[in-house]
């Protein structure tokens, strides 16, 4: 019997991972959640989890009552996060969001086994160190996001012939406003997707590029591409994820439905295939595929992150902090909409660090650039 662990188990890509546990046949070997106790209670129960543990340790009391009578083990703490990462299961969830589960990926990685990779700020944030770990510890990491699992289906992974990869981005809510009509846009606003259900922080992201700009770097590091190597496209149906260009001329692509169950069950069959109960792609229905050119100018992000792959070192680490920093400050109340990038662009021009040598590098550079970033949306 498999046995799966889920990181970050009560937010949209545990929610629909935990969809497709039940009734299967796995063993699940650990739950973990930051805050919600109620839900990962309920998870736990339903699931027959070995462990659940809670990061925030003001609520393990709470979390032990919830599972009393269960044979449910309760953990809890940011230590116990990571040590449940580090359970050795066949395949691991890493679905925790932001910087956060750097350290709970890196220990799911260094078990050797498949890691279903959501969290791809840690890889923004330590994608050297998450790569060599991949290598040094013969870890199989497979791509959830949307884009780089269609890149990850239909890219030669002897990567013969290939000339560039093109990820499609839907354009967020806000793809038809100009830079002036930013302004003054709510938090409310700016989490309602078009296309995609998804948690507040990627939802945020999205509509201002950001999200895409991760994810260049996220690419960058998963395939070994240069920036130049990647391309966006804006593409509003969100029906095809992502595609490979061939020198021959070939464009492979995948599509499906927006539903993440279907790249979150592509890693949790690989190299088989499950099915799944969500709505197939009906291509007879609503398909006129169109596809843009994104417009830089407007969507400064994506600046960023190519300048970030490029200079190396510390930047995508500070580019991910300082945007973390600057999208809770917004989802606060306490930053404009508008100023999200600047924040980010103001804390990349701030800070040089020396190149990281190794995690504990990362760690202090994340913790510089949401210093000076908390400061940039403080006005100091
Ligand atoms: P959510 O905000 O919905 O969920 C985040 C999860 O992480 C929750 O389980 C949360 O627990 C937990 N968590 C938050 N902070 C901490 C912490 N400090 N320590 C431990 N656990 C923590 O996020 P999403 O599910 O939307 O996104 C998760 C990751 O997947 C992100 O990296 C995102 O970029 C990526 N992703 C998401 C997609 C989507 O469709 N949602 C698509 C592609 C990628 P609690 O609920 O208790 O707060």
């Amino acid at each position: 019997m498999k046995t799966v662990s889920v990181l970050g188990s009560t937010g949209s890509i545990g929610q629909s991972t935990v969809d497709l546990l039940r009734g299967g046949d796995y063993h699940v070997k650990a739950l973990t959640a930051h805050r919600n106790v109620g839900l990962l209670a309920e998870q736990a129960k339903l699931l027959g989890a070995e462990y659940a543990v809670i990061a925030n340790e003001e609520l393990y009391g709470e979390l032990k009552a919830a599972l009393a009578g269960t044979n449910v083990k309760v953990e809890a703490g940011a230590q116990a996060v990571v040590d449940a990462a580090g359970l050795g299961a066949d395949w691991t969830m890493a679905a925790i969001v932001g910087a956060a589960g750097v350290s709970a990926t890196l220990a799911a990685i260094r078990q050797g086994k498949t890691v279903a990779l959501a969290n791809k700020e840690s890889l923004v944030c330590a994608g050297d160190f998450m790569m060599a770990a991949v290598r040094e510890y013969g870890a199989t990491l497979l791509p959830v996001d949307s884009e780089h699992n269609a890149v990850f289906q239909v890219f030669d992974p002897a990567r013969r012939g290939i000339r560039r990869i093109i990820l499609t981005a839907s354009g967020g809510p806000f793809l038809r406003r100009t830079r002036a009509d930013l302004a003054g846009i709510t938090p409310a606003e700016a989490i309602r997707h078009p296309t995609w259900a998804m948690g507040a922080k990627i939802s945020v992201d999205s509509a201002t590029m950001m999200n895409k700009s991760l994810e260049i770097i996220e690419a960058a590091y998963l395939f070994d591409l240069s920036s130049e190597q990647i391309d966006v496209l804006i593409h509003p149906q969100s029906t095809v994820h992502s595609m490979v260009e061939y020198i021959d001329g070939s464009v492979l692509a995948q599509l499906g439905a927006p539903d993440m169950r279907t790249p979150i069950a592509h890693t949790l069959a690989f190299p088989d295939r499950m099915k799944t109960t969500g709505a197939a792609l009906d291509l007879t229905k609503n398909m006129n595929l169109s596809f843009e050119p994104i417009d830089t100018n407007r969507f400064i992000a994506v600046n960023l992150a190519r300048a970030a792959l490029k200079s190396g070192g510390g930047a995508p680490t500070i580019l991910n902090a300082a945007n973390e920093v600057a999208v809770a400050a917004f989802l606060d109340g306490k930053l404009g909409f508008d100023r999200i990038e600047a924040i980010a662009a103001e804390t990349l021009a701030r800070l040089t660090p020396p190149a990281p040598a190794g995690i504990d590098d990362i760690f202090l550079i994340d913790e510089d650039a949401r210093r000076i970033a908390s400061a940039a949306v403080a006005g100091v």
